[in-house]
């Protein structure tokens, strides 16, 4: 710790983020664990809070959800955790205890730290070190033989992609469309994988992310809207009737309207993107299709059994990484990531060398 202070990307106000120096965390609570970050990754997420889309996030706060680290101090609360542990660091803060969050819902977690707190209204981890609330919950550890970078998406995309596979209620033989080739898309295709589904179909703009989501193993079939009508494409692979499972991962102008269409009747459809406009929700054109939709932010309570997945390598998410910086280049990473330069789909940060 060079003199108690760090580096961290600080959102200033809206449209602007900077490389600040601040003090290094110190615990508040009992419960709390300070985490020297390892890796963190730069998430769309990221780009929502700059634009000002993320009507909670707190100008001053030190932005990064997600990450991974090794245990610096823990409270006196903290008995699952040591100085010396490898973590990865949930997404969400959540006390384990109230209404939601014993019904695994930690995403509404009412304490008045629940949610998605972290690198949003309290002080995250794109910074040398992290103070996380109520860390038997916010933290994993990290199996020996699973490498940091393997265990990067654990607490956030992996999170996502494994709950809108879970909730979408895939079933062995479904038709599953995922709309969406960026690197949430790519962990709900690779999550859904787990069901055994009789294909999965990737649509996405990007002819890039449609060949990265085949590399993968993730997709059976890519569609470009550009080219090809997905909902039609979706129904083409099904004898007329559409995808049985919709997760919507783009978040895109048209591409709410596009995941109902595609979707059979009785389908599900989950909404996994954040949107930055409003949708509309055309209830006269479906009616009769008696869809079911999910929709909203991830319960990041399956972080222990993503990392036994990556363990057991039946998740791979590290050919998302397409780019690696210290943290002090931070500012650079995050222009190539805004302008989707370079072919980039996720920015790994690691702390400076010499720190
Ligand atoms: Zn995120
Ligand atoms: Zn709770």
């Amino acid at each position: 710790m060079s003199g108690d202070r760090m580096k961290a990307v600080v959102y200033q106000k809206k449209g602007v983020f900077a490389l600040e120096e601040r003090p290094v965390p110190t615990l508040r609570d009992p419960g709390d664990a300070l985490v020297r970050v390892t890796l963190a990754s730069i998430c769309s997420s990221d780009l929502h809070i700059k634009h000002g889309s993320v009507p909670r996030a707190r100008p001053g706060v030190i932005v990064g959800h997600e990450l991974v680290g090794v245990v610096e101090k823990v409270g006196e609360a903290v008995r699952s955790f040591r100085t010396g542990d490898r973590v990865a660091v949930n997404v969400e803060t959540f006390c384990g205890s109230c209404f939601f969050c014993q019904r695994g819902f930690v995403n509404n977690c009412t304490d008045a730290q629940g949610g998605w707190a972290l690198g949003c209204r309290i002080d995250g981890g794109q910074a040398e070190y992290v103070r996380v609330p109520f860390a038997e919950h916010g933290l994993n550890h990290i199996p020996d033989e699973v490498t940091d970078e393997q265990a990067l998406f654990t607490g956030d995309i992996l999170a996502t992609g494994y709950w809108g596979a879970r909730i979408g209620e895939i079933q062995a033989g479904d038709t599953v469309l995922v709309l969406g080739a960026g690197p949430t898309g790519l962990c709900a295709m690779a999550c859904a994988r787990l069901y055994r589904p009789a294909r999965i179909i990737a649509a996405d703009l990007s002819q890039e992310r449609l060949a990265l989501a085949q590399r993968m193993g993730v997709a059976d079939v890519v569609v470009n809207p550009l080219h090809q009508n997905v909902a039609q494409a979706a129904r083409s692979l099904t004898q007329g009737r559409g995808a049985d499972v919709v997760m919507e991962a783009a978040g895109g102008v048209d591409t709410f309207q596009t995941a109902w269409q595609a979707a059979r009747p009785n389908g599900t459809v989950c909404i996994i993107a954040l949107y930055e406009q409003a949708q509309s929700l055309p209830l006269p054109e479906m009616y009769g299709k008696n869809l079911t939709f999910k929709t909203g932010g991830v319960d990041a309570s399956d972080c222990g059994r993503i990392l036994e997945l990556i363990r057991q390598g039946k998740l791979d998410a590290t050919p998302l990484i397409t780019h690696r910086f210290p943290l002090e280049r931070a500012m650079e990473a995050y222009a190539l990531f805004e302008q989707r330069a370079q072919g980039v789909m996720k920015i790994a940060l690691f702390p400076s060398p010499g720190n």
